[in-house]
Formats: C-alpha cells, structure tokens, sequence
C-alpha cells in the first residue's frame, strides 16, 4: 500500500529525512516511532503531500505521490490531481481539529458533502453509522465543546472515515488525552484494524503497538533504525538507540 525508497526531506538547511525505506502491505498496522525531532511526522506529512520529498520515491496503492511518471521523467500533478490521492488517505492528529461550531453529526458529514458532492441524505446516514461505530450514537446532536477529549479523537476518526479512505495516517493519536480515555480511542483502532483497514500509527502506545501492531519501525536522526515484529522489536531490540529509547518509554 505505501512504498518509500530513499526517501529524503529537508527544511532549508536541515536534513530531516535522510534516506527513509520502508513497506507497508495492505491491511497492515504498521506502527512508528522514534524520539521527538526523528521525523515521523514529517513523514506521514510525505504520505499524503502535504510535505514535498526532496529525493528518493515514495508510492501510494501503486502511485506515485504528487507525481506522474513518463518514461524515466517525473512530472508534477497538478493541485487537483494532488487532491484526488489525498481524499483516498484519511489522517488523525494528536490534536482533534473539529469544526468548532458544527455537531459531531455534521462534522462526520462535512466532506463527502464538500469534497465529493455527496447528497446529505447519504451522507448522513454514513455518518450516523460511524458514529454509531465509534461508540457515540448518544452523541451525535454535541458540539465538540460538550465532548471529552476522547469523544472529540473519536469523531475525528469517524470523520476520516467518511471518505472512505484506503489508508490511514494516525499521528500520535492519544498523546493529548487524559490517561482514562486513551483506552476508548485505542479501541475503535483495534476494531478498525480487525475490519482490515491499512493504517500506519505513530504512537508512544507500546502496548497497543505489541498486540495489534503487524509491524513495528523504530526511527531516529531521520533514519530506520530497526524493524520487524513488534513483539520481537519490543523484546529483543538489536540497536543500542533503539534499547535507549524503549527503556525510557516501556
Ligand atoms: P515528535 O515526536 O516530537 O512529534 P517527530 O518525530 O514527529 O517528533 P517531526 O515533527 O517530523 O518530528 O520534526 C522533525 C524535525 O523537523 C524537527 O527538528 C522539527 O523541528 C523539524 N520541522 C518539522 N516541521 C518543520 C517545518 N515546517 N519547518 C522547519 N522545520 C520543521
Ligand atoms: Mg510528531
């Protein structure tokens, strides 16, 4: 589903990514993670163009991302096309990023409205449903203001959803949440995960990581350091940076 060959970023003067290589296989839990300034979120920004690569190749569903290639030239998409492969990838902040003054409801219903000129009546039964698959069918009439932290990740997932995306992009999701609610939003990934989505987290969530995690990349100074399974990496790391960095969050 996501292939990166030598995938290199830099902001300015800094190097960021230097040479990243990894593959995600469809309906894989693929988990991320890597000290703070490791680039991790710069590289799920890569995944759906919001970053551009400086170098390397890094593929979507067998599609180059941002680019089309003729022969041996790339040419730039142009923004619509950029557009059209990101509505296929759904992404979830450490931050929930609500419309404010919409009702989870409507927030759910938003962009297959605006993006892809979904009738209301279908998108709200498609929202209602989701809702209902997050655990907040109670809750679909709140704003986000009357909503836990954890109801706002879950119906932020909800709305990642509704584009019916192929892959998803979870970046540190539950990092902002008091402890108690971690554990709904880990849930809905876990289910997510079992209906077969294609996800790749960035998380701090170890445990999470271990059982249902299909694999596991620990990243540091913009590099893979070492990967595998997660139980083999979480249990028998290899690297001296990656030891150092699960003995400070195990
Ligand atoms: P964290 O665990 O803290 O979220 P991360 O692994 O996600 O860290 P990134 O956010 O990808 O790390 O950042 C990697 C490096 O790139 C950091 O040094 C950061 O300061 C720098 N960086 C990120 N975004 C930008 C930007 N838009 N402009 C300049 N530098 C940036
Ligand atoms: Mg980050």
């Amino acid at each position: 589903m996501v292939r990166a060959e030598g995938v290199h970023k830099s902001y300015g003067a800094a190097h960021i990514l230097r040479g990243i290589d990894l593959e995600v296989q469809n309906g894989e839990v693929f988990c991320l993670v890597g000290p703070s300034g490791s680039g991790k979120s710069t590289f799920l920004r890569c995944i759906n163009h919001l970053e551009r690569i400086d170098g390397g190749r890094l593929s979507v569903d067998g599609q180059l991302v941002g680019y089309r290639q003729k022969g041996d030239k790339l040419y730039e998409l142009k923004d619509s096309e950029v557009a059209a492969q990101r509505r296929d990838i759904g992404m979830v902040f450490q931050r929930f990023n609500l419309f404010p003054h919409m009702t989870a409801l409507t927030n759910v219903m938003e962009a297959p409205i605006q993006v892809k000129g979904e009738s209301k009546a279908v998108a709200r039964e498609r929202a209602e449903r989701l809702l209902d698959r997050v655990g907040l069918r109670d809750r679909m009439g709140n704003y986000p203001s009357q909503l836990s932290g954890g109801q706002q990740q879950r119906v932020a997932i909800a709305r990642a959803l509704a584009m019916q995306p192929k892959l998803m992009l979870f970046d540190e999701p539950t990092s902002a949440l008091d402890p108690e609610l971690v554990g709904d939003v880990l849930d809905v990934m876990r289910r997510l995960a079992e209906d077969g989505m294609t996800m790749i987290v960035v998380t701090h969530e170890m445990g999470f990581a271990r059982e249902v995690g299909d694999n596991l990349v620990f990243m540091d100074g913009g590099v893979v350091v070492e990967s595998g399974h997660p139980r083999d990496v979480l249990t028998n790391p290899q690297h001296d940076r990656t030891k150092a960095f699960l003995s400070k969050v195990l």
